[in-house]
């Protein structure tokens, strides 16, 4: 089974941890550049996506990222991570990794609905999965060259674009591992493919 990496400087990482762990996967928390070295995946935990890439710049992470997805990595934001995948967030300069072409609004679901769980219909599962939003973001247009996965409603909130993933919400807080186990074959994709 490949390495797979989770980003461990803020928010929910230990969760996915469990997740991929669940699955026999081989997991390693990522805090630095050398951490990348040999993993097939990386998950971009929810947290605060201001925080996570403040964090990310302090530690010299942003390029060397886009190095391991260049060379073939695969890479899922959840929640703030998908906020970070995003080359454009809504009113914000705040520094991203900005590898996927989708649109994103934070926070996007209003103070009174701040957090809620409901069954989604996903592309390519069987059977409903049971989603956790947390103060979660919609991705409100998603280019050329990406698959939609998943919606709320009218709402945009699961995306792929090749080996990359983005979800506004918690697949790592349910115990059903579905989605994990869709980015474990995104992560063993060959670099060369594509969508
Ligand atoms: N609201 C957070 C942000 O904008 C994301 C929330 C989450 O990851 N659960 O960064």
């Amino acid at each position: 089974l490949p390495t797979l990496g989770v980003l461990a400087l803020q928010g929910a990482f230990r969760e996915h941890r469990r997740a991929l762990e669940a699955l026999g996967a081989v997991v390693r928390e990522v805090r630095l550049p050398r951490d990348l070295t040999g993993l097939s995946g990386l998950i971009i935990p929810g947290g605060e996506s201001t925080t996570i890439g403040k964090l990310m710049e302090d530690y010299a992470l942003r390029e060397p990222i886009h190095e391991f997805y260049r060379q073939g990595g695969a890479v899922w934001g959840t929640c703030a991570g998908a906020i970070l995948l995003a080359k454009d967030i809504e009113d914000s300069q705040q520094p991203r990794l900005g590898l996927m072409n989708i649109r994103v609004r934070r926070n996007a679901f209003g103070r009174q609905v701040d957090s809620f769980a409901t069954p989604l219909e996903v592309q390519g599962l069987d059977a409903p999965f049971e989603a956790v939003f947390i103060r979660a973001p919609v991705i409100l247009s998603a280019a050329p060259g990406t698959e939609v996965l998943a919606r709320h409603g009218e709402q945009i909130v699961l995306v792929r674009q090749g080996r990359l993933l983005a979800s506004s919400f918690h697949p790592e807080l349910t115990p059903d591992t579905r989605l994990h186990r869709l980015f474990l074959e995104l992560a063993r994709l060959d670099p060369r493919a594509t969508v």
